[in-house]
């Protein structure tokens, strides 16, 4: 074992040649420099390079008694550990002597060589346990603030929820406002309602022991109103002894940014970068939802247009691939004007697209690609110094309950779009029934 330094800090030097005295009696190796004030030993750590492992400090000193002397000792002998010597056996005294920053005391008219290194070993070891524990501590700290990190405790029996001063702050509660909400319940009300279930859900099946973790992704009213997304982590930590759940700790984190970047790519994913019309796959899945609609009521009626363009590929040969892709764009634009809120507008690949008409019937889907198919006659696109004028074909289908697949009804329209190509282009047609599935649907 490494050679003990030991300051011992006794005015009286009676007591001080009985430690001393015990010290020499005790197995391993220290030395020890004797201080009877609390100026001395400032001097002392002030003049010395090598700082003591261990203070033994009597309390009542010349320049100094009581508790105030640990507190001024902790104070200029940072990071050292303190044993307290105290002359009466006071255990309310020892234990405020602990709070105060002792690591340790022992009584002086009781003092056995070992015990009083065992008292000092110990003290040093639990001293750079707690520096250690702190420095766990700040680095928690740092990086719970570092990120962004909100924390709550909530009881479950009284309903009483603590938030950190980040939590709150996240949604807009500065430090001393008074008006952030104190119970779960309270924050519930904060909630957005499409997201409680989930919430409560996912609460009920941690506390069950479904789950080993609490988490959950939601949105939070900010202050100022505006809806706040939040993930949520968190685990039961203590139950009564009934065993019935007492306290949650856990955290909060604004993920807002996230959110809308995953929107964004959702978007991106959802629609033609060309025209920003919906992209075949998202198109195809909203007809699914339709169909589904058309499947269970039998007094809905929805409409799909297929729409291809009239000799595209020439216009494509005389005026060049970027002036096709304009063109493309504003044919989109151009029906997209003519349509209602609620159509579906997709571009399903090249020069053909569709429409889906919800809530229409077969003469307000045959209105409807009409007036669609003079908007793109009338229409004029300026490319290479050069007026183009081009023509759509539609075909008009109706979604059926029939049809043993969601896309049977484009099916159909495709069909009668292909009469149309057939018979001069330029027009519309409806599919003839139900029944009229020219490409197989199964
Ligand atoms: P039809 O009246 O029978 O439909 O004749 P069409 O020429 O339109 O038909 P076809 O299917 O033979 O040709 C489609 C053309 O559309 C071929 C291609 O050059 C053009 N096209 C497809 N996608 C794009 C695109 O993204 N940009 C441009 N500029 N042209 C495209
Ligand atoms: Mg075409
Ligand atoms: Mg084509």
């Amino acid at each position: 074992m490494q050679k003990l330094s030991v300051v011992l800090v006794e005015d009286e030097p009676g007591d001080a040649g009985l430690i001393q005295y015990s010290l020499k009696f005790s197995k391993g190796d220290h030395e020890v420099h004797w201080f009877t004030s609390l100026e001395e030993l400032n001097t002392h750590l002030r003049a010395t390079t090598s700082a003591p492992d261990v203070i033994l400090l009597d309390l009542n000193l010349p320049d100094s008694s009581g508790l105030d002397t640990i507190s001024r000792c902790k104070a200029m002998a940072r990071g050292i550990p303190i044993v307290v010597l105290t002359g009466h056996d006071d255990m309310d005294f020892s234990l405020k002597a602990l709070e105060t920053g002792a690591q340790d005391y022992l009584i002086k008219n009781n003092v056995e060589a070992d015990a009083l290194l065992r008292a000092m070993r110990y003290a040093m070891e639990r001293h750079q346990l707690e520096r250690r524990l702190k420095e766990s501590e700040e680095l928690m700290t740092a990086a719970i603030e570092g990120g962004g990190l909100g924390i709550w405790e909530w009881n479950l029996k009284t309903d009483a929820c603590y938030t950190s001063e980040r939590l709150r702050k996240n949604v807009g509660f500065n430090v001393d406002d008074d008006t952030a909400p104190q119970t779960l319940s309270e924050w519930m009300t904060r909630t957005h309602p499409d997201d409680t279930d989930a919430i409560d859900e996912a609460l009920k099946r941690h506390v069950k022991g479904e789950e080993k973790r609490y988490e959950s992704e939601y949105r939070l009213k900010h202050k100022q109103g505006h809806w706040v997304w939040v993930f949520e982590s968190g685990h039961l930590v203590s139950r009564d002894a009934e065993g019935n759940p007492e306290r949650m700790v856990g955290i909060l984190q604004d993920i807002s940014s996230r959110k809308e970047m995953e929107e964004q790519l959702r978007t991106l994913a959802m629609r033609d970068p060309l025209t920003g019309l919906f992209n075949r796959r998202s198109f195809m899945e909203t007809m699914d939802s339709e169909y589904g609609r058309v499947k269970r009521r039998n007094d809905y009626y929805t409409s799909i247009l297929v729409l291809d363009i009239d000799h595209f590929k020439h216009v494509n040969d005389i005026y060049g691939h970027a002036a096709g892709d304009d063109i493309l764009k504003t044919f989109a634009n151009t029906i997209d004007d003519n349509l209602r809120e609620n159509d579906v507008f997709g571009r399903l690949g090249g020069e053909e697209f569709a429409i889906l008409l919800p809530d229409t019937d077969q003469s307000g889907s045959a209105h409807v690609a009409e007036k669609v198919r003079a908007a793109v006659e009338a229409m004029r696109v300026q490319a290479e110094g050069e007026t183009i004028r081009i023509t759509t074909s539609v075909g008009i289908a109706m979604l059926s309950a029939n049809d043993k697949r969601p896309d049977g009804a484009l099916a159909r329209a495709d069909a009668a779009l292909y009469r149309v190509k057939q018979n001069g282009r330029n027009r519309v047609e409806q599919a003839k029934s139900s029944a009229d599935t020219p490409i197989a649907s199964e």
